[in-house]
């Protein structure tokens, strides 16, 4: 059996070798998660480099997607990086001024923190374990007075969070720009903006990104309440969302994050946008073998709601069991997607322009069902094509080919697509036996089997403009 939605690794410490990141793609990765809030360039352009070698051994490409860290305002640093308990009822002051962090002074990196607080704002350290009030503004001082209003922990460059404040960041940093000039020479598929906040912020990115002759897809992380509130118009600026739920829980009250995910999928999935489940779905896989049984049913419910990929980020990046995490989540997919309360119906996207492109995809995918699920073989040169026919849901498995090896790579990430690199080929006659062989050669179908083809008469971007129904072998 094929899993049709897509699992998402981030690599970190525990999983940037050549044997861990094979037996993760071979137990069900599609695409890899290089997260910038962490490790150099250096280090991200080794971790490439070895999914490649592990990708042409395997003879799967998996996407690779870069996270910019976006405007994440950290604690400095603690004596060793050790954890500091801070006590319930307890003051302490906080200043944007470097220095060592204790239980009597935290240092935050944000350079506006004593303007921009007012006394009664709330905010939370280390992905919301510690939450802090502010009572007193010293006047011609640099620290704020605060209380601490649950006793916990922090250590060195945890998150902090400012629910309630208004703060004047931007949503690109300058750590950002020259990781965005270092993405766009490597190779990567997808670019993830944190912490977008409105639909504006996609705009510097997109042009950022723009002369770069690769399309790189754009994923808006849903992190903040006011993103959430206008993911219509953020949807319409991007490629695809990431339910960024670790984050998303700090700023939202946690009750709302499981109606706030249901409503993303739903609005992506109208949009005939991408969606990405992450964060926490398999945490306690960090340090065991085995998960929760109430994340096994977070990671079945996500998928049965509709997202198209479920991320893994500490449990494959820095926990102990990486390949096993893979394992499990894949198997859970797996029997989600055969169960009966797993979602069937195609989905009626009238996306506006209505491209002839559009209609193509619907027939074959309603030719298909008719048939019995017979599977599909879609070319594409730009992907647009498998994208768009991904988001109808077809059950049948969808194979593309494309030209483009980047292309080929990138819809790793689509919803049920295997992708293949075909030669750029004019006569479609040819191109549809290459394809073919392809697909006997590994095992994909039998000779003889009847499939749907959707392409375009002439290799143009474009120009999707055809439908046939043959059999395997059939000239
Ligand atoms: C999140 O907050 O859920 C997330 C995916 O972002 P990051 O891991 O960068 O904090």
């Amino acid at each position: 059996m094929r899993k049709k939605s897509k699992i998402m690794a981030t690599l970190g410490p525990a999983s940037q070798r050549l044997e861990i990141i094979e037996s993760l793609i071979r137990n069900g990765v599609n695409v890899f998660r290089l997260n910038f809030s962490h490790g150099d360039h250096e280090t991200h352009h080794n971790t490439i480099q070895l999914i490649e070698t592990a990708a042409e051994r395997i003879g799967y490409q998996p996407a690779i997607l870069a996270d910019l860290q976006g405007p994440k305002i950290r604690t400095g640093k603690t004596l060793n990086d050790a954890p500091v308990f801070l006590e319930a009822g307890q003051k302490i002051k906080i200043t944007p001024n470097p220095m060592l962090c204790t239980s009597e002074m935290i240092s935050i990196s944000y350079p506006h923190l004593l303007a921009d607080l007012a006394v009664g704002n709330i905010f939370l350290l280390n992905d919301g374990a510690v939450s802090l009030k502010v009572i007193a503004k010293p006047v011609g001082k640099d620290f704020l007075e605060c209380e601490i209003l649950n006793s916990g922990s922090y250590s060195s460059r945890k998150g902090v969070n400012f629910p309630d404040a208004r703060l004047r960041i931007s949503a690109i940093t300058e750590k950002d720009r020259e990781d965005i000039a270092f993405i766009l020479q490597e190779n990567f598929h997808f670019i993830a903006l944190s912490f977008v906040r409105q639909p504006s912020d996609l705009d510097e990115l997109q042009q950022l990104i723009a002369p770069n002759p690769r399309k790189i897809r754009i994923i808006a992380k849903i992190e903040k309440p006011e993103a959430a509130l206008q993911i219509d118009a953020i949807l319409k600026k991007c490629d695809g969302i990431m339910v960024a739920r670790g984050d998303l829980g700090v700023e939202v009250p946690l009750q709302d994050v499981p109606i706030i995910q249901k409503n993303l999928i739903q609005t992506a999935n109208q949009q005939g946008k991408s969606v990405i489940v992450a964060t926490q779905m398999l945490e306690s896989m960090i340090e065991k073998p085995f998960p929760t049984r109430a994340e096994a049913t977070d990671v079945a419910n996500a998928i049965l709601d509709g997202t198209d990929t479920v991320m893994l980020s500490g449990e494959t990046a820095a926990g102990r069991y990486p390949v096993q995490t893979v394992a499990t989540m894949r198997r859970i997919i797996e029997v989600a997607e055969t169960s009966s309360y797993f979602p069937r119906e195609m989905r009626n996207l009238k996306l506006e322009p209505h491209l002839p492109a559009h209609a193509m995809c619907e027939a074959a995918a309603w030719a298909s069902q008719d048939l019995n699920y017979i599977p599909i073989l879609v070319f594409t040169i730009s992907g647009e094509t498998a994208w768009y026919l991904s988001k109808i849901r077809p059950q049948a498995p969808i194979y593309a080919f494309s030209p483009d090896a980047h292309i080929v790579s990138q819809l790793a990430l689509a919803w049920n697509i295997r992708a293949f690199h075909v030669p750029f080929e004019e006569n479609l006659v040819k191109l549809i036996s290459l394809a073919e062989e392809k697909l006997l050669t590994g095992n994909f179908v039998n000779p003889s089997d009847l499939v749907v083809i959707l392409s375009g008469t002439v290799p143009l971007q474009g120009s999707t403009n055809f439908m046939r129904i043959k059999k395997i072998g059939e000239i």
